[in-house]
């Protein structure tokens, strides 16, 4: 049944993961969730003192994660309490993060497979059923919050759970690979630190883009990934972009990364958004009104995050007014929304960004795309290339392209390196496109 510590059951095992567990077990242990109100988290701890060092120390980190998870802005208090009422400890959930790094969470079978993500599902379940044999390497590319990460672990957790040969797995982000290299080479382990990434079976890397300009972290990444490939064992990645768009990311890890299988992921229709809604029910074991399922589906087409923050809040609600979830009326459910939705930064779009430019440079908006050399036309489009690569960063270059009706993304880099260049030498162009960047932004 949904009750307490919706919220918070799921904090805690990222949170964990990003504390030692020396300082996960003195301080988070016997936290709990008293209510979840309003986009305001409160956490009860054992004391007044405990309330109190948790929220000199550890709140931005987890008004950081509360938002990762819900796509909102988050508040958390953390209150004391004399009286131990309920104690409920989250050991299980916390114990199923692994020494893997997995969240036990993210299955294949908790995925909705929709037109969106179909090819994506297939790939890996390919690889999870005869891992290192047959896409090596796996590559997943998308947006934000379209569930890159839970299909990667996924394929992790179908291991653990169904292989026999008991493998040597692991999910990292590529931020805690970085890291880890870096404080490696500090404390003069890196022969460690080497010994410990190419002996896994299955190594998986999520958000490999943040690999960009990282010449060091490439470098040791590329002989972790030559030891693996050449031993047949699997390698997992994740990336906001094909591996050809990520920039500064070396030319032999862009042609390695492209050995194996490229897959994206999409962002889910209609459909799909609202199976992925009556799966979330179903595993929160609530009901909740087809009306309510279409309004939420609708409003929220950007990414599942949102979809999911959405369902929390009214899950929240529900068990705060004491009421079931099915009985919710639709009016308050958007009024619940509201802020959610006014808060949705409107997307900033290849349309978007035309427009305005043109409108800067006083020149019709499909004028620029005219196919002219002619300055007037040429350095705006140019100036749009340029704001598009910036402003929009999940957009392909070539997607960018096919917009202003070029063949390839060569011109976009082109326009890209000019103007950056230019802006270096010229603080009165870069003055200029700052104003239009805050007419984007209305
Ligand atoms: P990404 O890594 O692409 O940013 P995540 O994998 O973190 O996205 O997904 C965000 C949230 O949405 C997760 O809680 C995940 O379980 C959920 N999610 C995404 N896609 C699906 C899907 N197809 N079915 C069920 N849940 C999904
Ligand atoms: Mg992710």
């Amino acid at each position: 049944m949904i009750e307490s510590n919706i919220m918070w059951k799921r904090i805690l095992p990222e949170l964990k993961k990003q504390v030692d567990s020396q300082t996960f077990n003195t301080w988070f242990e016997k936290t709990e969730e008293f209510s979840f109100v309003n986009n305001t988290l409160t956490i009860k701890a054992p004391t007044k003192f405990f309330a109190d060092w948790l929220e000199q120390h550890y709140k931005s980190i987890v008004e950081e994660i509360a938002y990762n998870i819900t796509a909102q802005n988050i508040d958390i208090d953390f209150i004391g309490s004399s009286n131990n009422t309920k104690k409920t400890t989250m050991k299980s959930i916390i114990d199923s993060t692994k020494e893997s790094g997995l969240n036990s969470r993210y299955t294949f079978e908790r995925f909705v497979v929709g037109n969106n993500n179909n090819f994506a599902y297939s790939a890996a379940q390919a690889v999870a059923d005869k891992p290192g044999k047959i896409y090596n390497p796996l590559f997943i590319y998308g947006g934000v919050g379209l569930g890159k990460t839970h299909i990667m672990q996924a394929i992790g957790n179908y291991i653990i759970n169904n292989d026999k040969k008991n493998r040597n797995i692991l999910f990292s982000a590529s931020q805690d690979f970085i890291n880890e290299m870096i404080s490696a080479i500090q404390t003069n382990t890196i022969i460690n630190f080497r010994k410990r990434f190419r002996n896994f079976d299955v190594l998986m890397i999520d958000d490999i883009h943040f690999f960009a300009g990282k010449e060091g972290s490439q470098e040791e990444f590329f002989h972790t990934f030559n030891t693996l490939y050449n031993a047949k064992k699997q390698i997992i990645l994740t990336s906001d972009r094909p591996p050809k768009e990520i920039q500064d990311l070396q030319e032999r890890l862009i042609s390695r990364f492209e050995w194996g299988l490229l897959t994206d992921i999409k962002k889910p229709n209609f459909e799909t958004r609202v199976a992925i809604l009556r799966q979330k029910c179903i595993e929160e074991d609530v009901t909740m009104n087809n009306e309510v399922i279409d309004y939420i589906a609708n409003t929220f087409d950007d990414n599942v995050r949102q979809l999911e923050g959405s369902l929390i809040k009214i899950l929240a609600y529900t068990s705060y007014k004491k009421i079931k979830p099915h009985q919710i009326k639709i009016d308050e459910v958007k009024e619940m929304l509201a802020d959610l939705i006014a808060n949705q930064k409107k997307p900033i779009t290849l349309d978007i960004i035309q427009e305005e430019v043109a409108k800067y440079f006083e020149i019709g908006k499909n004028q620029i795309k005219e196919p002219t050399r002619k300055k007037e036309i040429a350095f705006p489009r140019q100036i749009a290339m340029y704001l598009s690569t910036k402003l929009i960063p999940h957009t392909s270059l070539l997607e960018i392209a096919n917009h202003y009706n070029k063949k390839d993304h060569t011109t976009i880099i082109h326009a890209k390196k000019i103007i950056s260049n230019k802006i270096a030498d010229d603080p009165n162009l870069k003055s200029k496109i700052n104003e239009i960047i805050q007419n984007i932004n209305g």
